[in-house]
C-alpha cells in the first residue's frame, strides 16, 4: 500500500510535539518526514525558547522509553514539593514527592534544551527526513494519501504519505485547510515569564500563588534560581514588561512575599497572551491534529505539553501496531480509535486547567472563603489531593506503552540497525 508513497507519516511542524512524535516513530523504524519552518538554533523558533517547562512524571517516562531522558535531564531541576496558596487567604495546600512515593513530582527545564535534544535525534535517524527550514503551504487528500506542498530554499515540492500529523501549533494553517474549526476563548491575561535569582535556594520547592490579577508560579530552576511565570491582566502586561529591573523585582516581591528571601536579579522578560483553543475535532480524512494545534491550554497547571506528549505516545503506538500488522496507518479505524482513546484525557485536563483559572480569577466575595477552605481541605485530606495529583502528573486513565516506560516496537516489524 505505502510502497508508492514517499513516507509512512508526514509531520507538519517540528516544534516540541512534532519533533517528539518523529523521535517516537523512529524507535519503531517508521519512515517519517518532518516539515519545520525554523531550525531550533534561531531566535524565531517559537517552540524552543528560554521558557521553562514543567515535565510531569509520565512525560519523563515517555522520554526515558525513547532513550532521550539522559540528554534532557542535564538541565532539569526536580520538583520535590509544591505549595499552593492565595494572596490574602489563610488556605494553603502542600504536595510532596515523598507522599506520592516518587523521587520528584516533575522536572523544570528550558524548552530550548528539549528542542536541542529532539533535533539531535532527528538529524541522526535514517528513518526521518527533516525538511527544515521549510514551510508547509497546502495539503490535499485523496483515498490513498495526503499530499503536502512544501516551500524551502530549494523551491516547491510535494510529499505524499498515508497519514498526516498536523503539529503546527495553535494558529495551525494546515488545520484550517483541512476544514477543522476552532473554539477559542481569550482569558484576557498575559503570562510574563522571567528567570529570577532569589536570596535562598528554593531547594526543589515550587510555589503556585493565586493573586487578584491571576496566578503566579515560582518554580525551582538550575543553579538555585527560579523560573517565574506571572499571569497578569492583558491591560497591565505592557506596563509590567516596561518596568525597570528593580521595580519589577519589588512588584514581584510584594506579590510573592519573602519565602525565598529577597529577589536579587531578574533576566529578560517575555510575554505570552493566554487563551484556551480547542479544535472541534482532531481527525479529518488521513489526518490527525495534535498538540497545540488541537488544544492550547492556560499554562497555570503546566499541562499543555504533558497532555500533548500523551497524544504522541498514543498515536505512535497505534501507527506502529497498524504497520506491524501490515495495515494502513491512515485508515478511518485508526483515526477513530485515536480520538476515542484521547477523549477522556482531553476533557479532564481541560476541565482541570480551565477550572483552576476560573475559580481563582473570580472575585465574588464568598468565593475567596470557599477557595481557602478548599485549599485547607485538600491539605487535610490527602485522598482528594492525590486524585488531583494523579491527573496533573498524567497518571490517570488508560496509559499507552511509552507512558508505562515500555518500548513502542512490540514484535519488531523490522529490526533496528
Ligand atoms: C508561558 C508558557 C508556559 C508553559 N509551560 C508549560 C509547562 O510548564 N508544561 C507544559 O506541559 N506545557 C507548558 N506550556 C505549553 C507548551 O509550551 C505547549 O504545549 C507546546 O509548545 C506545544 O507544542 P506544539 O509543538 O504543539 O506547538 P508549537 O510550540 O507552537 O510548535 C509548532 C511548530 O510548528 C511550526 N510551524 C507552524 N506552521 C508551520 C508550517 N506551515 N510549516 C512548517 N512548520 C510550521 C512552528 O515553527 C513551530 O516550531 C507553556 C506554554 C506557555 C505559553
Amino acid at each position: 500500500m505505502s510502497a508508492a508513497l514517499d513516507y509512512e507519516v508526514i509531520i507538519v511542524g517540528g516544534g516540541l510535539v512534532g519533533a517528539s512524535l518523529a523521535c517516537a516513530l523512529a524507535t519503531a523504524d517508521v519512515r517519517a518526514a518532518v516539515i519545520e519552518a525554523f531550525p531550533p538554533e534561531v531566535d524565531a523558533q517559537p517552540s524552543f525558547d528560554e521558557r521553562q517547562i514543567a515535565l510531569a512524571p509520565a512525560t519523563r517516562r515517555i522520554f526515558e522509553a525513547l532513550g532521550l531522558w539522559p540528554a534532557i535531564a542535564v538541565e532539569a531541576t526536580p520538583i520535590r514539593e509544591i505549595h499552593v496558596s492565595e494572596q490574602g487567604g489563610f488556605g494553603i495546600t502542600r504536595m510532596s514527592a515523598v507522599e506520592e512515593g516518587l523521587d520528584a513530582l516533575g522536572h523544570i527545564l528550558p524548552s530550548r534544551r528539549i528542542g536541542a535534544t529532539l533535533f539531535e535525534r532527528l538529524r541522526a535517524r535514517p528513518e526521518i527526513t527533516l525538511y527544515c527550514p521549510a514551510k508547509a503551504q497546502d495539503v490535499t487528500v485523496d483515498a490513498t494519501a495526503a499530499t503536502v506542498r512544501i516551500e524551502s530554499e530549494q523551491g516547491m515540492r510535494s510529499l505524499r504519505a498515508p497519514l498526516l500529523a498536523v503539529c503546527d501549533g495553535a494558529r495551525s494553517s494546515i488545520r484550517e485547510r483541512l476544514g477543522i474549526r476552532l473554539r477559542e476563548r481569550s482569558y484576557q491575561q498575559v503570562a510574563v515569564i522571567a528567570n529570577v535569582t532569589p536570596e535562598r535556594n528554593p531547594e526543589g520547592r515550587a510555589y503556585e500563588r493565586f493573586l487578584a490579577g491571576g496566578p503566579l508560579g515560582v518554580l525551582p530552576a538550575a543553579g538555585g534560581g527560579c523560573a517565574v511565570i506571572w499571569t497578569v491582566p492583558a491591560a497591565a502586561a505592557e506596563a509590567v514588561l516596561k518596568l525597570d529591573e528593580s521595580e519589577f523585582l519589588a512588584r514581584l516581591q510584594a506579590a510573592f512575599g519573602y519565602r525565598l528571601g529577597r529577589f536579587l536579579a531578574a533576566g529578560k522578560r517575555s510575554a505570552y497572551p493566554l487563551a484556551v483553543l480547542v479544535a472541534e475535532r482532531c481527525a479529518a480524512q488521513r489526518a490527525l491534529v495534535i498538540g497545540n494545534a488541537a488544544h492550547t491550554l492556560h499554562p497555570v497547571a503546566g499541562q499543555g505539553f504533558n497532555l500533548a506528549l500523551r497524544d504522541v505516545a498514543v498515536l505512535a503506538e497505534l501507527v506502529t501496531d497498524t504497520l506491524e500488522a501490515g495495515g494502513d496507518p491512515g485508515e478511518p479505524r485508526l483515526l477513530e480509535r485515536y480520538q476515542r482513546l484521547r477523549r477522556v484525557d482531553y476533557q479532564r485536563t481541560l476541565a482541570f486547567t480551565d477550572g483552576i483559572v476560573r475559580l481563582f480569577s473570580n472575585r465574588l466575595p464568598g468565593l475567596t472563603l470557599a477557595r481557602n477552605l478548599g485549599l485547607l481541605l485538600l491539605d487535610l485530606f490527602p485522598g482528594s489531593r492525590q486524585v488531583l495529583m494523579r491527573q496533573a502528573m498524567g497518571r490517570s486513565g488508560w496509559l499507552p506503552r511509552l507512558a508505562r516506560g515500555l518500548p513502542l516496537n512490540r514484535t519488531g516489524r523490522r529490526t533496528r540497525g
